[in-house]
């Protein structure tokens, strides 16, 4: 008998008929000879309203308690998906993330799991029990309540079959599978039967949600089948063709460019007029990073003139925007940072292609940049890594630089010929 972890997404229980449909997917597996543990979100826009709660009391909340609250959003759909099974004849209890536990560190709001203790579940899961863990929660070694970044059920669903020693880790989503670019926003957009960890990994670093960055890292590390698939659909498990992320010598045929990403949740910095000596990098990001805040892409110019000027760019997270504002303020009256003006930006996009093909085949680049020019799109800043190229430009030219170079790289799928007009 194989255990299956199932992992279900806010849509997929966005309400109660989707529960009860949700439910079906798990009776269905039961019956296929299999036992499962569930791994569940919560209710689509519910995590959301939560954070709205705790950011209208105080943007500079407490991490604790911010996690006390926007953890409880699952706690009713694992309440609820338990009776949903119940209601279909099958023996099932929620879990809570301290109740398993879901042991992590005490990173509030984007904490790391440490250790998933598995024995409870697993007389529960012996005694013919089907366990209902709310997903993205877990619980610090001093009995405080944790969260693991927005999108966290994923690693909590993987990291739960890695524990359990599951064969397959499926991922239900509201999308049948990873796709070339978010199908939502472009819709030639094709699906990828297979795709390799890296090249998801990378994916998901750069903006497609629909797998966590640690998820996928779990999954490469501990060696986890994971399957992303449709709740609603109706077939299931390994027959129904969603995606499954293999080892990158699994796939035949490699694709210079297998997707596009994109990213709004960053904006830039640009600290203008500000005298290169060694130290000025280590002095402008130090204090960023004693304060958590991530920053991704970095852009220094040449500096110029005898007194060696230059300008320093980068991109923080939006929400860490008004932070990062106040810190070189500060750094500037300290004189720590001596620079002439700071400028911000907020309506950008983060554009990557992504290929494991690029390691081997120059040119992709080149590509961007050329079809950029073309749509008249306006580069900002431009990173590349081994397996990606990103490009930072305005956000109201998302959906058209996409479009252009989801063409461009080919990965268009076969319109579908109308079969009145044939
Ligand atoms: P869930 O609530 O099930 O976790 P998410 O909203 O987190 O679902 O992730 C699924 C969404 O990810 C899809 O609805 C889709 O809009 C988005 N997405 C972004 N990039 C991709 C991609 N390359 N392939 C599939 N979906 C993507
Ligand atoms: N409910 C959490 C969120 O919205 C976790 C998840 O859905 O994966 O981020
Ligand atoms: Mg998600």
């Amino acid at each position: 008998m194989s255990l299956i972890v199932q992992k279900f997404g806010g849509t997929s229980v966005g309400d109660i008929d989707r529960i009860l449909r949700a439910a079906q997917k798990t009776k269905a597996e039961i019956e296929r000879g299999n036992q499962v543990a569930v791994v569940v979100s919560a209710m689509s826009g519910v995590t959301n309203q939560l954070v709205e709660y705790c950011d209208a009391i105080t943007a500079n909340h407490d991490s604790r308690e911010y996690d006390s609250v926007v953890a409880s959003g699952e706690q009713v759909t694992a309440g609820l998906f338990a009776l949903a099974l119940q209601a279909h004849g099958i023996k099932a209890r929620s879990w809570l993330g301290w109740q398993v536990p879901i042991l992590t560190d005490m990173q509030h709001g984007r904490a790391r799991i440490v250790d998933i203790p598995t024995e409870e579940l697993n007389v529960s899961i012996a005694n013919g029990e089907v366990p209902i863990i709310a997903g993205f929660q877990g619980r610090t070694e001093d009995w405080r309540v944790t969260t693991l970044g927005r999108g966290g059920s994923d690693t909590s669903a993987v990291a739960l079959a890695a524990a359990l020693r599951a064969e397959r880790c499926d991922i239900y989503t509201d999308v049948d599978g990873v796709y070339t670019t978010d199908p939502r926003v472009v819709s030639r957009a094709r699906k990828i039967p297979r795709i390799a960890f890296e090249e998801m990994l990378e994916m998901a670093s750069v903006g497609a949600k629909v797998l966590q960055v640690r998820s996928v890292t779990m999954a490469m590390r501990h060696r986890v089948h994971v399957q992303v698939l449709s709740t609603f659909a109706d077939e299931i498990g390994s027959d129904l063709p969603g995606t499954l992320i293999v080892d990158e010598d699994e796939i035949m045929e490699k694709a210079l460019v297998s997707g596009l990403a994109f990213s709004r949740d960053d904006a830039k910095v640009t600290l203008e007029g500000i005298h290169n000596a060694p130290g000025l990098a280590a002095a402008i990001f130090r204090p960023l990073s004693d304060a958590g805040i991530i920053v991704d892409m970095i852009v220094q110019d040449v500096a110029t003139g005898n007194d060696a000027i230059t300008n320093m760019t980068f991109t923080v997270g939006k929400r860490d925007l008004a932070q990062t504002i106040r810190i070189f303020e500060k750094a500037k009256s300290d004189k720590t940072v001596d620079y002439r003006a700071m400028y911000s930006e907020n309506d950008i996009v983060k554009i990557s292609a992504i290929g494991v093909g690029m390691k081997t085949h120059s040119g992709v680049a080149l590509k961007m940049f050329e079809v950029l020019a073309e749509k008249g799109i306006n580069i900002e800043v431009i990173s590349t890594s081994e397996i990606k190229v990103s490009v930072l430009i305005k956000d109201e030219y998302t959906e058209l630089a996409l479009r252009a170079l989801h063409t461009a790289y080919g990965l268009d799928a076969e319109e579908k010929i109308d079969a009145a007009q044939a």
